[in-house]
């Protein structure tokens, strides 16, 4: 027997094997690698999101609870954007509290102005009154104080004189609807009609489109405010009044409107609707009460940039706008 061939036999056989081993220990190690890889991505995934899952929302804040890491990956939470009025967002929530609160923390539904500034605003519903209306516009001008007129569309059309005089005279000027009906009971086209239609006209009088609206008898549901809102309108309520409409004498009209009187106040009467003969007789005392008490009388519309200007706006940056929804 050749015993180099027997040794190249002896030899060549564990070289084949040992081959065969190395290859299958490449693959082993492949695989091995390859799943451990994986497995090394999907912990670091499962830590992530296990990170991700210790942020958490309290009041409006974002907190991270004791013991976990820093994320470098931004949180669930981001900045609050800027505030614009006239952002058309979507519709309104379909609860009408929560509509009104939605409303009102963009500052497009208002109660009163700015409570830490002594000033007051005087508004005017249901003109213009071809009687009425222009003995208001000389009290007014007599004590040199600037109101706001929320008008009814089709007495607009009717004495478009008496609202441009209104508008000359730098008071504001409201829309009221076109005839006053409690929009709640009208279909979505009909509120949609007595809306537009006023603004149409007041545009069409004094060649500026009203960004204010006063809904009539203070009566509001979603889909009403929804529409406001959609027209670029800051519906505008109010915090005192005399319920001068009931005529309940000169003086009561008087003391109800001084009780009330406060900064920020929004004082609601009438040039139009009845007789109005005392809320005529009461202006004066009004004014001068107030006046007197260090208030200043201002339009809606300065009342507003007012309220714009010392509302501080968050600057926490992870404090949570409210969104429309
Ligand atoms: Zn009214």
């Amino acid at each position: 027997m050749n015993i180099q061939g027997t040794e190249r036999q002896n030899v060549c056989i564990p070289l084949q094997q040992t081959n065969i081993a190395r290859i299958a220990l490449t693959i082993t190690l492949m695989l091995t690698l390859g799943v451990s890889g994986l497995l090394t991505i999907t912990f670091a995934g499962w830590v992530k999101n296990t990170q991700g899952l210790r942020v958490s929302v309290d009041s409006n804040r974002s907190t991270i609870q004791p013991g976990a890491q820093p994320s470098p990956t931004p949180l669930l939470l981001s900045s609050p954007s800027p505030r614009d009025p006239y952002v058309q967002t979507g519709p309104l929530p379909q609860n009408l509290s929560q509509a009104i609160a939605n409303l009102r923390s963009q500052n497009r539904l208002l109660y009163n102005g700015n409570p830490f500034l002594p000033e007051i605003a005087l508004t005017f519903d249901d003109g213009p009154n071809p009687y009425y209306t222009p003995q208001i516009l000389n009290i007014l001008q007599k004590y040199h104080v600037k109101a706001t007129f929320f008008c009814i569309g089709r007495l607009v059309a009717a004495y478009p004189a008496l609202v441009r005089q209104e508008y000359a005279a730098g008071h504001t000027i409201g829309n009221h609807s076109w005839s006053h009906p409690n929009l709640v009971l009208l279909s979505p086209a009909s509120i949609q009609l007595q809306i537009s239609k006023t603004s149409d006209a007041i545009e069409a009088t004094i060649g500026v489109r009203p960004t204010f609206f006063r809904p009539p008898y203070e009566r509001m549901s979603v889909q009403e405010l929804t529409q406001v809102y959609h027209d670029g309108l800051t519906t505008i309520l109010w915090n005192d009044e005399g319920q001068d409409w009931a005529r309940p004498g000169v003086n009561v009209i008087i003391q109800r409107i001084l009780r009330l009187a406060r900064n920020g106040a929004i004082i609601l009467m009438h040039d139009g609707g009845g007789d109005r003969s005392q809320t005529l007789a009461a202006l004066p005392f009004i004014i001068n009460g107030l006046q007197q008490r260090g208030f200043q009388l201002v339009t809606i519309q300065q009342m507003l940039m007012d309220l714009q200007q010392h509302t501080s706006i968050p600057t926490n940056p992870n404090l949570v706008q409210p969104t429309l929804i």
